[in-house]
């Protein structure tokens, strides 16, 4: 059997411009009163993507989503499911279910009854519910609690149960808003893999709604970086690391540096860039589409090395600067070097010997360096 690892590598269909879009969000705006939501949002997901829609909190994520099953319809624009537009479709002749941030299970109810609720509803026969709801059962691992009320589980279990019973229609699209907001830290970890697990055994598409960044980042194939009603970016969390396009979603997802300055030369995709400090940063790699103006230079912590050593005389991209502030987390040391001018650059390093020659400390005079491709250069 294929690994789960196998199976998600080679899932990307939003890279071959022969795949058709399962969902698309065309141009849609969402307006209450004269307050814009969603102001002409275009999205396309594809069929058994586990999709992320990643914000601050007001960003309009959950009309978003409230729109695709049928709660809200949009003020202007279209959402088209399979090729239909969802226009006027009220939303239990959508083939999509919600699952809501508060599990709202029925407390008088058996966690089978809940399960099971539903597809009664929907006239299923009742030999066929029970193997459904056995079904269920099993593959969210709550077998033997079948018989007990939602009060005699723990948070953990009653999410498994309001996830048992939003799949159990077999909807084509899950959509879970926050998910996982009511469980604890270490539970939230573990439940990931499960409903990633979970999307992979029922092949749906899934579509999820977080402010949390780890949790877009650990479970979705992409994620849209959403702000004041619009897409800032849709990208694998990768390329949203690696190669974010903008400040904001630089510094939204995970810790940057971003170093301010002004483009003095480009030979080739090879850019130098005037620091505000006044040092020189060599960017290798850069987009085509740069060459001059102002730009922030954009590298996470971790790609910046930093010495009590001056690096060789010509090494490119070496700042000199004081230890201002450390972390040890134990696994790694965050420092905070403040430079000439002032700034302060975040670097990180692994801790992966027990004892390093290299110990920087408070106030210590330290260099920082970076290869030159080891950040990228953002005009937005
Ligand atoms: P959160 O993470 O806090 O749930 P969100 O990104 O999901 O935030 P939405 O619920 O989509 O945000 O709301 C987006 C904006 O639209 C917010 O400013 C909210 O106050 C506003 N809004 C949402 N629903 C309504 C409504 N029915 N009437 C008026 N304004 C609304």
């Amino acid at each position: 059997m294929k690994s789960l690892g196998s199976i998600r590598r080679s899932f990307a269909p939003w890279a071959d411009p022969a795949a058709k879009p399962y969902i698309s969000f065309e141009n849609i705006t969402k307006r209450f009163g004269d307050f814009t939501a969603v102001n002409n949002l275009s999205l396309d997901i594809y069929e058994r993507e586990f999709f992320a829609l990643l914000g601050a909190s007001g960003c309009g994520k959950s009309t978003l989503l409230r729109m695709l099953a049928g709660f809200e319809e949009p003020t202007s624009g279209r959402i088209l499911l399979d090729g239909q537009d969802l226009r006027g479709i009220p939303p239990y002749r959508r083939p999509v279910n919600m699952m809501f941030q508060s599990y709202a299970l029925f407390p008088h109810m058996s966690v089978e009854q809940n399960i099971a609720f539903g597809l009664k509803q929907d006239g299923m026969p009742k030999a066929q519910i029970a193997e459904r709801v056995a079904e269920m059962l099993k593959l969210v691992k709550l077998e033997q609690f079948a018989r007990r009320k939602p009060h005699q589980l723990s948070g953990g279990q009653r999410q498994r149960v309001a996830l048992a019973r939003s799949v159990a229609k077999r909807p084509k699209v899950l959509l879970l808003d926050e998910p996982l907001g009511a469980l604890d830290k270490k539970l939230r970890e573990e439940t990931q893999f499960e409903l990633m697990d979970l999307q992979q055994n029922l092949g749906l598409t899934f579509v999820v709604v977080t402010h949390d960044q780890e949790e877009a980042m650990t479970m979705a194939d992409r994620i849209a970086i959403l702000d004041k009603g619009e897409v800032m970016q849709v990208a694998t969390p990768a390329e949203i690391y690696e190669a974010p396009a903008s400040r904001f979603v630089a510094g939204f997802v995970g810790t940057v540096n971003l170093l301010e300055g002004r483009v003095m030369s480009r030979d080739g995709a090879t850019l130098r860039i005037k620091g505000a400090s006044g040092a020189e940063i060599l960017v290798e790699n850069a987009p085509d589409s740069v060459s001059s103006g102002e730009v922030a230079f954009a590298i996470r912590p971790e790609k910046i090395k930093v010495s009590p050593r001056q690096p060789a005389e010509g090494t490119p991209n070496v700042m000199a600067g004081e230890i201002f502030d450390l972390a040890y987390l134990g696994d790694m040391t965050v420092y905070h070097v403040r430079l000439a001018d002032g700034q302060v650059v975040k670097a990180s390093a692994l801790n992966s010997a027990r004892v390093s020659e290299d110990q920087l400390t408070w106030n210590d005079r330290a260099f920082v360096s970076f290869a030159p491709d080891a950040g990228v250069v953002l005009t937005r």
